[in-house]
């Protein structure tokens, strides 16, 4: 067999989770390590979502990285090219460009049971790793719905996530399908060029202010000069955020006042009481993700868009048919139908020590312990895992807790010595997912009379953390080694000369 180059870690993308690790790993002194793009630059769903309007709606001081805070945030909620651009200087800053490689994709993983590492095999030849660090992420691969006819339609049509910066939509008669988080910013930002502009909606969204304004250079300068009010500043968005905790995962009934507000908001720039009624949600506020938007409603009571109260069902040609049989004539369809999240594609790619994938095994819908590692699957960790989704804070915070926990298994697989890893023991497994489970029964997420990308095919939800990031964070500080199963290399038979070296498993 050919001989291929060895790392102690393969971290798999490079958008936040991916570069948050690769900082970490150098910071606890491990620097054998490469991080595998599929692209030609780093940044994952910030390089990737580049549509008119991209914008983050967490605030940015909360929406970074705590050990690489960014004075010169120029808004409370950054476009998508300020957060870009943010993680481009991560990767300079943190020196972490010799350990990038890019235009390699990840296209199999198989673990190799008797040397007990990853055989990575990527679009540009394979490396063998002791560790794996998928950081590929929930919103990387777009999902279009299976419409049929679509093939037929003669006009531009693409994915929220892969923007076609070629298509002109002035005068244009352009689809927009979705009422998620990425179609609400499109709609405002194509509106005024578009000729007219139909907005496909299946399920009404619950929309808020959006409490956007520029940082004044007053501020910027307090917090170059005075650190502690970035800190400050950092603090209150987090504390505030873990206090609305509580009402999405203990006590959805306290989300009325916020239903309030949110129809006021609508009653604000919707005066048409039929466009209203049709915009209002029949589910309880926060069961999808609430959306923030002070230009989508005026936006929607503009003339030259309409909005089926529907989702598309067929194509015939240019023309859009809705389940309810409105039939539409377009000249461009934009799908914002979201992501693959809840069936993580990489996880087909994946083959574990029992020669399972993790697609297999995870068939019935994803389960990991503490979000990062799965039985079955030694020294393979997940940044982003199964339950590690927030509804209203920062996923910032809950990826740097799970660098916490791939920090200290490192640090744990070196104390060990020798050539060994560390597999999850399924009764861990199941034991964390019983107790995710049994929280999540009184969410808002799982009793709110909604259907939400947040649930799989099966009607669990595998995406949400059912609690304060605080809890999460103390639940993933450190690896408890009770709950793995060490496994060490098999050893060579011992000479006569070595008598009673039996002590290590073998496996
Ligand atoms: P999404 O939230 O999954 O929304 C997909 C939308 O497509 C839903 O409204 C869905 O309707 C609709 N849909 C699917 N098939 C349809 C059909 N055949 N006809 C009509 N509508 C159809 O996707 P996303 O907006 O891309 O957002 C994904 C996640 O990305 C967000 O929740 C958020 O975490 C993140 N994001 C954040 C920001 C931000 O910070 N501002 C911006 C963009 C994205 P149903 O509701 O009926 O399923």
């Amino acid at each position: 067999m050919a001989e291929h180059e060895h790392v102690r870690v393969a971290v798999i993308g490079s958008g936040f989770g991916g570069l948050g690790a690769a900082v970490r790993l150098r910071r606890a002194g491990v620097t054998d390590f490469v991080v595998l793009e599929r692209r030609d630059s780093v940044g994952g769903t910030w390089r990737d979502n580049s549509y008119p309007g991209c914008a983050c709606d967490v605030p940015s001081h909360l929406y970074s990285f705590s050990f690489a805070p960014n004075p010169d945030w120029p808004r409370n909620f950054s476009g998508q090219e300020h957060i870009r651009a943010y993680l481009e200087r991560v990767a300079d800053t943190f020196g972490l460009r010799p350990h990038i490689r890019l235009r390699h994709e990840v296209t199999q993983l198989t673990w190799d049971t008797e040397e007990l590492r990853w055989v990575v095999e990527t679009s540009q030849g394979t490396v063998l790793a002791d560790v794996v660090v998928s950081a590929t992420g929930p919103l990387s691969d777009p999902k279009v719905p299976d419409i049929p006819g679509l093939d037929g339609f003669t006009g531009q049509v693409f994915h929220s996530a892969q923007w076609d910066h070629d298509f002109d939509p002035t005068g244009k008669r352009v689809a927009v399908i979705g009422t998620g988080a990425s179609a609400i910013q499109i709609v405002p930002a194509i509106q005024p060029q578009v000729g007219r502009l139909t907005l496909f909606q299946r399920t009404p969204a619950w929309v808020m202010p959006r409490m956007d304004r520029e940082i004044s250079g007053a501020e910027r300068w307090l917090h170059r000069n005075l650190p502690v009010t970035r800190s400050l500043r950092r603090g209150l968005l987090w504390g505030i955020r873990e206090l609305q905790v509580g009402a999405f995962t203990k006590h959805p009934g306290q989300l009325g006042l916020t239903e309030k507000l949110a129809l006021a908001h609508m009653r604000r720039a919707v005066k048409d009481p039929e466009l209203r009624r049709r915009l209002t949600p029949d589910y309880r506020i926060g069961c999808k993700r609430i959306l923030l938007s002070n230009s989508y409603y005026p936006a929607l009571a503009r003339p030259n868009v309409d909005l089926v109260a529907s989702g598309l069902r067929e194509v015939r040609g240019n023309t859009l048919v809705a389940s309810d049989g409105t039939e539409v004539e377009a000249d461009a369809i934009v799908f914002g139908t979201g992501f693959h999240v809840t069936d993580m594609p990489i996880a087909q790619r994946v083959k574990g020590a029992s020669g399972r994938t993790l697609a297999e095994e995870w068939r019935d819908g994803m389960e990991a312990l503490r979000g990062c590692t799965a039985a079955d699957f030694p020294n393979f960790l997940t940044v982003i895992g199964p339950n590690t989704g927030l509804g209203n804070s920062s996923m910032i915070l809950m990826i740097e807790s799970q660098l916490n926990y791939l920090v200290d298994y490192v640090r744990q697989l070196d104390a060990l010595g020798g050539r060994v890893a560390l597999s999850p023991r399924r009764g861990a497994v199941d034991r964390w997912n019983d107790h995710v489970q049994r929280r999540m029964q009184r969410t808002v997420w799982n009793t709110g009379g909604c259907d939400s990308w947040y649930l799989d095919a099966n009607g669990r939800n595998t995406t949400v953390w059912p609690g304060t990031t605080a809890e999460f964070r103390r639940a993933t500080r450190q690896v408890d080694l009770e709950e793995y199963e060490v496994l060490r290399q098999e050893r060579p038979r011992p000479r006569a000369a070595d008598h009673g070296e039996h002590s290590e498993v073998a496996v």
